[in-house]
């Protein structure tokens, strides 16, 4: 927990209605009821008071969110406005989703309690997203019907994509690197992925955003907000280069599981921190957890290290504990994306000094960018846009990024 916000990525349900070659997620068939979220909301509060903390983001994920009916959220809106109303807290609320179950009857509730915004996930080509009947074509038909029809609903939609070929009309994207979570197949197989090729994709991406989408307004995560990092020191950077994700996030399953985050208590039970329900005392579940404890020795541990002499050290802090943790077995060490970070760090860095020449020329020039709000670092109270937890990916190589179309 940092400053005066606190976030829980929460999953109200384990199911998922898709067959993902790449899902880490164990699913079960849980779903949480309306008197447990109660509970659960009850004792976040209750946690948040002891650590003087007024503001809270709830990332709602699953399985997949939509899965449960609409009438469930209007309901579980309800729950929660009125705790917070009696605790004097502030809520704001962000809906990750495949969208494959979506239809009109969630308009009203994504208006109400998400500010109109959805954050979902496609890859260009789709090659691992499947339905459980029917291979990739039939999904991304779906789903783009899906997205079209929310699109004329007035829902804002962020990506987290593998941006490749193709026109979705979208200008947010979100693109992460993948870890071989869950259980084994051929698909994690092929990871980690070749690092100096990611490395070339990613620098290539940001080229291609700066040439062709950075005037239109078009955010790719993180290359955007990493150059306002470099340029105005306010970037709002994801998770995996926070000071320490422990200070930021928990997540809790349909179970009542507490972990890290939706990464590792969807896979993880040997890292859960505990269950809510079991304890009266979320406060206390935190602080006597001997795996949330690893969590909070990890940066120190790795700094001494491996990263001590690193250039990025202040940005980087060592990276993502799960993607250390899949392929290495253990926390205390530093990510194995650590090359690719530091080439696309010293890429943006330069083209940040460039394009602060820009700024010097012009007074009123201003760094592209929005503040995701998922990490706190923006100043104003945080309307959270992407979210970052995602192990979806497929590498088609940077070549192909320059057809890119430009996308507004
Ligand atoms: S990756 Fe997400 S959408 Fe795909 S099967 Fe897993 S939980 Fe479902
Ligand atoms: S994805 Fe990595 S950095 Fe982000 S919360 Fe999970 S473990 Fe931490
Ligand atoms: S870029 Fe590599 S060496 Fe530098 S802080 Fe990150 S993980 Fe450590």
């Amino acid at each position: 927990m940092r400053g005066n916000h606190f976030s829980v990525i929460l999953l109200p349900t384990n199911k998922c209605n898709v067959n993902c070659d790449y899902c880490f997620e164990d699913k079960t068939r849980d779903n949480m009821t309306m008197d447990r979220l109660s509970i659960l909301i009850d004792r976040v509060f209750d946690h948040m008071e002891r650590s003087h903390v007024g503001a809270l983001t709830i990332y709602w994920q699953g399985g997949e969110i939509m899965t449960m009916p609409p009438r469930w959220f209007e309901q579980a809106y309800e729950v929660i406005q009125s705790a917070a109303q009696a605790r004097k807290k502030q809520v704001q609320h962000s809906l990750q989703s495949n969208m494959i179950g979506y239809n009109k009857r969630w308009n009203k509730i994504i208006a109400e309690m998400f500010g109109n915004s959805v954050g979902t996930s496609m890859d260009y080509p789709n090659l691992h997203r499947k339905m459980f009947h029917g291979g990739p074509d039939d999904y991304t038909r779906l789903w783009y019907r899906n997205v079209q029809a929310a699109r004329a609903a007035g829902i804002d939609l962020s990506v987290i994509a593998v941006a490749n070929q193709g026109k979705l009309q979208i200008n947010a994207f979100q693109v992460n690197t993948p870890f071989p979570g869950g259980e084994e197949n051929d698909v994690k197989k092929s990871m980690p992925l070749d690092v100096d090729d990611l490395a070339r994709f990613f620098i290539d991406l940001t080229n291609v955003w700066l040439e062709r989408g950075y005037d239109q307004g078009v955010r790719v995560g993180p290359v955007d907000e990493l150059l306002k990092q470099f340029i105005e020191g306010a970037g709002c950077l994801p998770c995996i280069w926070q000071k320490n994700c422990a200070d930021e996030f928990i997540s809790i399953d349909a179970r009542g599981y507490v972990a890290q985050c939706d990464c590792w208590v969807t896979s993880y039970p040997e890292y859960f921190f505990g269950n809510i329900f079991e304890s009266d005392s979320l406060t206390e579940l935190l602080k006597n957890s001997p795996a949330r404890q690893k969590f909070l020795d990890r940066p120190i541990v790795n700094i001494q290290q491996d990263c001590l002499e690193c250039d990025y050290l202040s940005i980087c802090h060592g990276g993502c504990p799960v993607r250390t943790y899949t392929f290495s077995g253990t926390l205390f060490e530093k990510d194995p994306y650590c090359h690719l970070y530091k080439s696309l760090f010293k890429h943006v860095e330069e083209v940040a000094a460039t394009l602060a020449q820009g700024r010097a020329t012009n007074p009123n020039w201003k760094a592209a960018g929005s503040g995701c709000g998922s990490c706190g670092a923006s100043a104003a109270a945080p309307r959270p846009a992407l979210v970052q937890l995602e192990s979806s990916w497929s590498v088609s190589g940077g070549a192909r990024l320059r057809e890119l179309p430009v996308l507004q």
